[in-house]
């Protein structure tokens, strides 16, 4: 399939052809408007709808959505044709960490560096409920100041695929990255295997080349298994030590992220730092900071924007099923009033109501429910300063219990400020539902 336009959708300039993957080829492109550099990434839609495979572009689409960080490829917009789907990426001028480790490892204080980037992206992921499940150093873009994107987030899953025991089962990522958890087929924990990929990548950028290689993959599993493989001699004690750690077979032993960033070798000369909500990356990236500020919900960005405007319709891509467990309100409050008002309503409900993170509060019931304690999310997000949509999630416990504190409790509550036709608005107001209708289908639940 090659691009025989060198515009695409009037937005971009095509050029070189950067890589080409299984089902995708990825172009330079230039944005006509900004000039940026960007990476068009081109899925033939047929042959992906012929493999099955298009459950996995729409998850990957969300989950890229989901989790915006300066160590994460970004996704900055999605266009989509009859035949084919095209992203618009972060372009990462130093292409894959796999070229500067097939040949020869790395110093230690490069490792390190992307090591702590490594972690800080995967962390990031977990605190979003996103498991990446196919990390390896293919998978590791560089851009152009030598700082690691991770990329690929076609495997990747959400917390909300995990079964009633809680675990993922799906058996998925590169035989020799993947924990022997997940070979075994009986569940196992995302957080837990992304850590054992992550030792994998972390022996292979200090040794340059494999814990584990057998031309037979019993033989390799089984050595996964028993946690069996040597270290070269230059392996500096203390890396060994955190190495075995993250290569433990036994994922309840595993060591955990914090105490991965907690380890000594981890921590040695120059911290990559880490992300902060204010400081953007080179692409303009921004991501969720622990000391944000709480009144201040994130923007909604050009993606979102672009996504959920009716004149760019792309729900025949992202349509999921309707889901009643998530509700949307639009509010033309400043965000502290919707927050002061939240706090107020759940209160008066007998929950529990906390602060997560920018825009985010959490309502949890006082006593158990049906199926344990209810558990809602609150997310605002901000169309304008003055403007906010308040999205409600279940995150756990009865979805009819949910119904009835939402329609009983929270929606009547909210109705004071709430945006609503008896304001004369009738018809923007029906102009909000249909927008509402599209948010429905393309904005991603979040994890509590
Ligand atoms: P993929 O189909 O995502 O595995 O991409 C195929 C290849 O294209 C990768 O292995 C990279 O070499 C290249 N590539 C993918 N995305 C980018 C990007 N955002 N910037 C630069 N090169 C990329």
């Amino acid at each position: 399939m090659d691009i025989k336009e060198k515009i695409l959708m009037g937005r971009y300039e095509l050029g070189r052809l950067l890589g080409q993957g299984a089902f995708a080829k990825v172009y330079y492109a230039r944005n006509l408007t900004t000039g940026q550099s960007v990476a068009i990434k081109v899925i033939d839609k047929e042959k992906v709808l012929r493999i099955g495979l298009m459950n996995q572009i729409k998850r990957e689409i969300s989950v890229m959505k989901r989790v915006r960080h300066p160590n994460i490829l970004q996704l900055y917009e999605v266009m989509a044709t009859k035949t084919k789907i095209y992203y618009a990426l972060e372009y990462a001028k130093g292409g894959e960490l796999f070229d500067k480790v097939a040949n020869e490892k790395l110093q230690e204080h490069i490792a390190r560096k992307y090591f702590q980037q490594l972690i800080n992206a995967v962390d990031f992921c977990h605190s979003r409920g996103v498991y990446h499940r196919d990390l390896k150093p293919e998978n590791l873009l560089l851009d152009e100041d030598e700082n690691l994107k991770v990329s690929d987030f076609g495997l990747s899953a959400l917390a909300d695929s995990k079964h009633q025991d809680g675990l993922l089962h799906t058996t998925c990522g590169t035989p020799a990255y993947v924990a022997p958890e997940v070979i075994t087929r009986r569940g196992y924990d995302g957080d837990k295997a992304d850590i054992w990929s992550c030792g994998v990548i972390l022996y292979v950028l200090l040794a340059g080349y494999l814990p584990f290689h057998d031309t037979n993959l019993v033989e390799m599993y089984r050595k996964m298994g028993k946690a069996e493989f040597k270290f070269p001699s230059w392996f500096q004690p203390e890396a060994r030590k955190l190495v075995l750690r993250m290569l433990d077979p036994n994922p309840v032993n595993r060591i955990t992220i914090p105490k991965i960033k907690a380890n000594s070798w981890f921590k040695k000369g120059k911290l990559s730092k880490e992300p902060s909500l204010n400081k953007a990356s080179g692409s303009g990236a921004t991501d969720v900071a622990e000391n944000q500020d709480l009144t201040k919900p994130p923007n909604m960005n050009a993606f979102d924007i672009i996504t959920l405007s009716p004149g760019f319709d792309l729900t025949t891509l992202f349509e999921e099923p309707r889901q009643k467990t998530e509700a949307r309100f639009t509010i033309w409050r400043h965000a502290s009033v919707i927050i002061t008002k939240l706090e107020e309503v759940g209160k008066r409900l007998g929950m529990k109501v906390g602060k997560r993170e920018a825009g985010l509060l959490k309502l949890e019931a006082m006593k158990e429910g049906k199926k344990g304690i209810l558990s809602i999310n609150a997310e605002i997000f901000e169309l304008t300063p003055y403007v906010h949509l308040v999205e409600m999630k279940k995150c756990n416990g009865d979805t009819l219990e949910y119904q009835k504190v939402l329609n009983e409790g929270l929606r009547p509550g909210l109705q004071d400020i709430i945006w609503n036709s008896q304001d004369g608005e009738q018809e923007q107001q029906v102009r909000l539902e249909q927008q509402h209708q599209q948010q429905q289908q393309v904005l991603i639940p979040r994890k509590c």
